[in-house]
């Protein structure tokens, strides 16, 4: 489900107008829809109601107090990857109880804080971290529950930089030594083996890939019960969601009317195909979903600055630039772009670039897109920008970070105020 589609000529997110969205609090904007991060939340809890399950949303995705708040109170856990995700995740209500610790990099610090605040489990990484594990857990007097997660060698055939289950990335430790490693922690005095963990990659659009990783490491599993008595599997992250769209021609659904007859991959049919393998486990099973929760949810507002026509391409230039949202330079990331108007029946598309601000080469939203004529001063709207949109926007060119709107029926939240000049230089200071 995606909340944003267009009533008499206007753009709205739910019962809310863009427009005098943008008009209010001004452009770049996120805009996100509650009713489809509760829809997602609700329609995968109850995808995987046959099993003994927890949802531990991937907090790194979009991690906005009002968003991790709306998670917590539908019962989710989270998946976290730093000690600042952890606070952020109790300071909004969330439950410690319920987190589990992922990242290659965890410092004592976070060890700590993480002890400390009682999570469900570490997802360690390597050897040498649970053996860190154990001595701070050790010096605090504590048992750290762990789990190990295991790099399958499956290929998500995904994008490079999001391909995480493969031999050649960090994540993980290698399938052909995990028993051995799990041997080793087993020894260490201040650790308590809780689970097991894997996670393959991000944006996968098949559910081939998810269920090949299953099958090879569902038997470890089953081994693992056995011998330490293991409670959990964490079968990670990584459904992928839809980002080419025909919103602009009146589709209400993602693929509806696609016609290349593109499908997401449904929660439905993931669930089809991998509770009936997890079930015999008799685990409880984990999972760690990000995009798939915010990403259709959000969309990021901007404003068409000025046009230039270049003797090769024509640019829109707007007011958001890399800084605000970098998957396409990042990832070479798709992001639909519509006008905040709907155009007029039978206006031609235009080929442009649609480009920021920022003085990289790299800084577009859009390359050779053919898009509805736009304007100086129009307002458009860039769609599926919940998931490592805002999460990933930095102060480069001394930009300020955007504001951020969470949309309830045909109410708007400011659930983020944009930052000042003030805010940008706070805690810097010139010597003597
Ligand atoms: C990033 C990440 C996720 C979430 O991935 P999505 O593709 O956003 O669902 C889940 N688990 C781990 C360990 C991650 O690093």
């Amino acid at each position: 489900m995606h909340s944003f589609h267009y009533d008499k000529g206007a753009l709205h997110c739910e019962g809310v107008d863009l427009q005098a969205l943008a008009d209010q609090h001004g452009t770049p904007l996120y805009v996100y829809s509650q009713a489809t991060i509760l829809d997602h939340f609700r329609r995968l809890d109850q995808a995987m109601a046959g099993l003994d399950h927890l949802i531990c949303y991937a907090t790194k995705a979009n991690s906005n107090l009002a968003v991790l708040n709306l998670l917590a109170r539908e019962g989710a856990g989270f998946d976290i990857v730093s000690g600042g995700e952890l606070q952020r995740v109790i300071r909004a209500g969330g439950d410690a109880g319920k987190c589990t610790f992922a990242g290659v990099g965890k410092t004592r610090a976070e060890i700590e804080l993480a002890l400390k605040a009682g999570i469900y489990s570490f997802n360690a990484e390597s050897e040498a971290e649970v053996r860190h594990i154990d001595a701070v857990a050790g010096e605090l007097g504590l048992k750290a529950p762990i789990a190990l997660r295991v790099n399958p060698n499956v290929d998500a055939k995904t994008h490079k930089y999001i391909s995480t289950g493969k031999s050649e990335n960090k994540f993980g430790i290698d399938f052909s030594i995990i028993r051995e490693a799990y041997a080793r922690a087993a020894e260490l005095p201040n650790i308590h083996i809780r689970g097991l963990q894997m996670h393959i990659g991000s944006q996968l659009t098949s559910s081939n890939p998810f269920v090949e990783a299953v099958e090879k490491v569902g038997p470890l599993a089953d081994e693992l019960k056995a011998a330490y008595g293991i409670e959990f599997f964490s079968i990670g992250g990584g459904i992928g969601i839809v980002y080419q769209d025909s919103l602009a021609s009146g589709c209400h659904t993602w693929w509806e009317g696609r016609e290349d007859g593109a499908k997401p991959l449904t929660i439905e049919e993931y669930a089809q195909r991998l509770v009936p393998l997890l079930q015999p486990l008799g685990l409880r099973i984990l999972l760690e979903p990000g995009r798939y929760m915010v990403g259709n949810a959000g969309a990021l507002l901007t404003r068409v600055l000025f046009e230039k026509r270049g003797s090769a391409k024509t640019f829109k230039i707007v007011d958001a630039g890399m800084n605000d949202l970098i998957r396409p330079a990042l990832y070479q990331g798709h992001h639909e772009i519509a006008p905040l108007r709907e155009p007029a029946p039978g206006v031609g598309a235009e080929k442009v670039d649609v480009v920021g601000p920022v003085c990289e080469s790299g800084d577009f939203l859009a390359q050779d897109r053919e898009i509805p004529p736009v304007g100086e001063g129009d307002a458009i709207a860039v769609l599926s920008a919940g998931a490592y949109g805002f999460v990933m926007a930095s102060n480069y060119n001394s930009r300020p970070l955007p504001a951020e709107i969470l949309v309830d029926g045909d109410k708007a939240h400011v659930i983020r105020r944009r930052q000042s000049f003030e805010d940008l230089i706070a805690g810097e200071s010139i010597p003597g």
